[in-house]
């Protein structure tokens, strides 16, 4: 990928592109291309043809996206369906007609299926139903694959979609309601220790299993992924399953390789904050799927490696809690 190649990295602002966007400058890009949501509105299909005719980015990274934690998809499902298609749709042809080289999808570990062997290869997308509390969030992402894929068989383009696990990083959402469990239990962890609290409320019943990535490692495998030469990206395309008989969608994961417990991780994080209570489960609030563990192999095997562990991922999100408007409520 030329230093200068014009990149554009749509939903900068998230936790996703911010990360994507830090990676790139780190490395030297000079020619990263932007906007806000105010500026081109993603779900809009003129705005999106517009922005792709006048710009013409050789490369792309989709990472807007509508995304919440366990809550907010349950709650407001015909939003994430629906505007994960709108944007998916909109980008992925608006980046074919003006000749996009290579686009990455930002998708997720809850496309897979509810109930699938552990760790999670590719080849189990599509494989059984999936888990009812993020459903409408995953077909729409499951759509953006089945375009990169179509796109790809259809008219030879290079589109691929990358599987991280649980997310976390600087900028997360510290919203009780709409966020994850990581930036909600760091909030809520915090809380407790400025109040003088015996105890935090961890949703479920502490069972559940979670991978979680730090969103830097993220930002710096997207841009690994990206710079690869032809003959591995290609690889990576998908087959034309009506010609080879195989199903090989156009997809990567990207994960630590290890998982822990909801209570595991609650117990992480207020060594982390200092907090020293107990920890009360709130087992009204949804589990979710059982277990997200990604099989990395694939990964790895070109060569790259997450580089933050969860504790040291978990002391950085603490600092950057700290400097976060929702600190300054907090205490
Ligand atoms: P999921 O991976 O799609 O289920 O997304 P989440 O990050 O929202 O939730 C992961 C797990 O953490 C689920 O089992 C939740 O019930 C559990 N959890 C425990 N406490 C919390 C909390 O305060 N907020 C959220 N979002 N999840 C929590």
């Amino acid at each position: 990928m030329d230093k200068h190649a014009k990149i554009y990295v749509a939903g900068h602002r998230g936790l996703v592109g911010s990360a994507i966007v830090r990676s790139l400058r780190a490395e030297g890009y000079s020619n990263v291309c932007v906007r806000t949501h105010a500026e081109l509105d993603l779900t809009n299909q003129a705005q999106t043809a517009n922005f792709f005719t006048l710009e013409k980015p050789a490369y792309a990274f989709l990472a807007a996206a509508r995304t919440g934690g366990i809550l907010a998809n349950n709650s407001y499902p015909a939003e994430f369906i629906r505007d994960n298609i709108a944007i998916q749709s909109n980008f992925i042809h608006a980046a074919y007609l003006s000749g996009v080289t290579r686009l990455i999808v930002l998708s997720s570990s809850c496309v897979y299926p509810r109930l699938v062997p552990q760790p999670m290869c590719e080849r189990h997308l599509l494989s059984a139903p999936l888990e009812p509390t993020n459903r409408p969030y995953a077909v729409a992402k499951i759509a953006g694959i089945e375009m990169c894929w179509s796109y790809n068989r259809q008219y030879g383009t290079r589109y691929i979609a990358v599987m991280p696990s649980n997310l976390y990083g600087p900028g997360d959402n510290y919203d009780l309601s709409s966020g994850h469990v990581i930036p909600a239990l760091i909030r809520k962890c915090h809380e407790a220790k400025v109040r003088g609290d015996r105890h935090v409320v961890v949703w479920g019943t502490g069972k559940p299993r979670r991978e979680f990535l730090y969103s830097d490692d993220l930002g710096h495998a997207c841009v690994s992924l990206m710079k690869l030469p032809d003959r591995i990206f290609d690889g990576l395309l998908g087959s034309d399953e009506t010609v080879s008989g195989l199903f090989e969608p156009p997809i990567i994961n990207i994960g630590l390789g290890e998982d822990v417990t909801i209570e595991e991780l609650a117990t992480l994080v207020m060594r982390v904050v200092g907090f020293r209570g107990k920890i009360v489960f709130d087992a009204t609030k949804p589990d979710g799927t059982p277990r997200k563990l990604l099989d990395v192999s694939r990964l790895n095997a070109i060569g790259w490696r997450a580089r933050t562990s969860l504790q040291a991922g978990l002391a950085k999100s603490y600092a950057d809690f700290l400097r976060s408007d929702a600190a300054a409520v907090s205490s």
